[in-house]
């Protein structure tokens, strides 16, 4: 009988197990998130040397807190979803992201909306360098080389609804990583449905038809006005390709892609 009475037991503990793995990280998460909410409560406002920044401090009664107004897209570089969790718990690896999002759909949200992820790094789009601090996060399971799933992308459109409403992002502002870091960063990889994301109100696609390219029309100029950091040319035409024409690998651009380029252009301006 008491054999019969320990399997449930067992099973109970497991449980337990599984919904105590991240324990640790997320009483962490609650402690740096009280660090911050005491250095917000702290006035006058003092720099890191402890420097007033104004002689006079007088707390006004209205604000709220920032919202991002951006929204960066990763893979994840890796080879499971656990794999991806445990690198964003582990503090020596300085990185992470809101949302990480599995082959099978399943959303996992690791750090509030509003709060600043490390997972943009160097990178520049417009006269914008801080990305980090205007953007949302999400990571996609995905090993770099392989298509994404159609649960993951249907749960990845799903959330962009919830956050251009929640935060009133623009359109043109759901971008790649690659986008934001030419030369540095081939996330997501060429497999992403960028025309499936704009089909859905989500960054801008193209429609060629009858597009007439001026003859002193400069593809690199197009690039910038898009947001693109043309500062090495040839990267940022990776990029550019890596997200509107993903079947090509060459960072050239040819007649089509300035067709494409003068198209985008009208709707990014
Ligand atoms: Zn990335």
């Amino acid at each position: 009988m008491k054999r019969f009475l320990a399997f449930p037991l067992v099973i109970i503990f497991l449980a337990a197990c599984v919904h105590n793995k991240y324990a640790s990280t997320n009483k962490s998460y609650k402690k740096q998130v009280k660090n911050y909410a005491k250095l917000l409560r702290e006035y006058p406002v003092k720099d890191s040397a402890g420097m007033r920044y104004a002689d006079n401090w007088v707390g006004t009664t209205n604000f709220s807190m920032r919202r991002p107004n951006f929204v960066v897209i990763h893979h994840t570089a890796q080879n499971s979803c656990d794999s991806t969790l445990r690198t964003f718990t582990l503090p020596r690896t300085a990185v992470s992201a809101h949302y990480v999002i599995c082959k099978d759909g399943t959303v996992n949200h690791m750090l509030n909306d509003l709060l600043r992820a490390h997972h943009a790094g160097v990178s520049k789009w417009g006269n914008a360098t801080d990305i980090n601090s205007l953007s949302i996060g999400i990571e996609i399971d995905n090993n770099g080389f392989e298509p994404f799933s159609e649960p993951q992308i249907n749960s990845l459109i799903g959330l962009l609804g919830r956050l251009k409403k929640a935060y009133n992002i623009p359109v043109a502002n759901f971008i790649g990583h690659a986008d934001i870091a030419p030369g540095r960063k081939v996330d997501p990889n060429k497999y992403f449905p960028w025309q499936k994301l704009a089909e859905n109100g989500f960054g801008y696609w193209y429609d060629t038809t009858g597009v007439q390219v001026p003859s002193d029309f400069n593809a690199m100029n197009a690039l910038r006005i898009i947001g693109y950091d043309i500062k090495n040319p040839e990267s940022a035409i990776q990029s550019f390709k890596l997200h509107f024409v993903q079947q090509d690998s060459t960072k050239l651009i040819n007649e089509e892609d300035k067709k494409i380029l003068v198209d985008l252009v009208k709707k990014y301006q």
